[in-house]
Formats: structure tokens, C-alpha cells, sequence
């Protein structure tokens, strides 16, 4: 188990190198996510332990059961889920320094609220929906920039950039259209110049597509199956829990 673990850490990170050296870009400029959902603790650890310092969950509960296990170990927790309101208060109990899948205002709002009450500041990222996918969270790509600039207002939430999902495809130039609609969102964001919004962190590119990612500029790649193996859950039960709930079903 911790051979495995450790093997694909090591060849994803040459996987992180290689594409890096073909796009002409320093390897130190794209950072590994470790997405941990379905992960135990105990092989979170692990890749911790190895050295990896960024992990994420989906759901607030996963962080929470897995919280006082890696606790004492330094590292650092994003947040790459559809977040609901009703889980703001516990979300902000477990050190999340990035909530990365900031998708909407009354999100923005609430967040913001509880923040200012508990006197202090979370980084974001804004999250796209750059596949135009129905099942999928995010922003429409055309209604970003508005979004953004509500979201700028909120002293408490620290804009660094953008992050999408994209699509499950074979399809190599297909999948890298997608990153293309995020890179140039975050070109005409910087354009805006909107005061309190960073736009240096695109979060794009996942086990499968993260060279395509890196090609495409992304800063932050979420890897999960590659290094964990894989999970038994069919990944809408993660992306698509919020819209089923809305739903009533
Ligand atoms: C699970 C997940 C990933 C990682 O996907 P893999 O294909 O397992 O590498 C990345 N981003 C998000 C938002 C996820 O939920």
C-alpha cells in the first residue's frame, strides 16, 4: 500500500515535470493537489509524509472525519466540492485556507458574513463550468466576470483565480478547449483590473488530462485516482449531489 502510493507519486510528479519541460515552463510553478476523497486517513498520511503538503475533500464531512488524524502533520487543506450554505459554519472549523469552488453569490454572501463575525479572511477560487455540462458546477464562463466582481467586494475573500472541472474525455483537443476558455477568462479578468482580485492560480487538470492542463497554463493540477487508485463512488455522487438535493430527489 505505501509502495503503491509512493510509486505513483512518483510518476505523476514526472508526469508534472515532463509536460512542464515540453510547454516551456518551471516546474516549480505548477503545484500538486492530492484530491483525497474516499481517501483514509491513514494512506493520506502516507503521501503527507513523503512530503506532498496540498490535499482536498469534496464533502465537509470527509474533512472532518479525517481532521484530528492529520492534524499534527503540516500541510495545507483546500476545498474542491460543491459547498451548500447550510455547511459554512463547519467547513470554517477545520483550517480550509482555499475554498476553491466558489461558484455563486449568496455562496459569496453567507461566507463572507460568517467570516467578518469570526474576524478573519479565506482564500477562493472562482469555479467555472467551462464545459457548458448540465451535471456540473460552476459559473457560466460569460457570467464569471460579473460574479467576480460582486465577489471582490467582500473584504473577507481573497480572490487567487479560477478553477474548472472540464470534461471526461478521450479527446485530447476537445479537453484542452475547455482549459482555453479558462485561460482566457482569467486573461480578460486581469484585463478588468478589478481591486482585490488576484488572478495567478488556475486550477485545471486531473489524472487523466493534467499534462493538456499544464500545456494550457494551468498552476494546480487535482490528482486523485493516480495516486490513490481508484474510488468506488461513480464521481457525479460528488459533483452532482447539490443539484440532485435541489431537485427534491
Ligand atoms: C476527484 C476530483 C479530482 C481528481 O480526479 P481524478 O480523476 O481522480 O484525478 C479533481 N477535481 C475535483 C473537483 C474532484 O472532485
Amino acid at each position: 500500500m505505501k509502495e503503491d502510493i509512493l510509486h505513483n507519486l512518483e510518476i505523476i510528479n514526472n508526469r508534472i515535470k515532463k509536460a512542464c519541460e515540453k510547454a516551456g515552463r518551471n516546474y516549480h510553478e505548477v503545484k500538486l493537489l492530492l484530491a483525497t476523497k474516499t481517501v483514509s486517513a491513514e494512506r493520506i498520511k502516507i503521501a503527507l509524509e513523503s512530503g506532498q503538503i496540498l490535499i482536498a475533500e469534496n464533502k465537509v464531512q470527509e474533512l472532518k472525519e479525517k481532521y484530528e488524524d492529520l492534524k499534527d502533520i503540516p500541510h495545507e487543506n483546500h476545498f474542491i466540492g460543491h459547498l451548500q450554505t447550510n455547511k459554512i459554519k463547519d467547513i470554517l472549523k477545520y483550517d480550509v485556507s482555499c475554498i476553491q469552488s466558489l461558484d455563486r453569490l449568496e455562496l459569496a454572501e453567507k461566507l463572507h458574513q460568517k467570516l467578518l463575525a469570526e474576524n478573519r479572511t479565506i482564500e477562493v477560487l472562482i469555479q467555472v463550468n467551462t464545459s457548458n455540462e448540465e451535471s456540473k458546477f460552476g459559473v457560466d464562463p460569460d457570467k464569471a466576470i460579473e460574479l467576480i466582481k460582486k465577489v471582490s467586494e467582500f473584504s473577507t475573500l481573497k480572490i487567487k483565480g479560477l478553477m474548472t472541472i472540464g470534461l471526461f474525455s478521450a479527446e485530447t483537443e476537445q479537453v484542452r478547449s475547455f482549459f482555453k476558455i479558462l485561460k482566457n477568462l482569467q486573461q480578460k479578468i486581469i484585463q478588468e483590473n478589478i481591486p482585490n482580485v488576484e488572478m495567478n492560480e488556475l486550477s485545471m487538470g486531473m489524472s487523466g488530462d493534467l499534462e493538456t492542463a499544464i500545456e494550457e497554463g494551468s498552476t494546480i493540477v487535482r490528482v486523485g485516482t493516480a495516486i490513490f487508485g481508484e474510488r468506488i463512488y461513480p464521481d457525479n455522487y460528488y459533483w452532482d449531489e447539490g443539484k440532485i438535493e435541489n431537485k427534491g430527489i
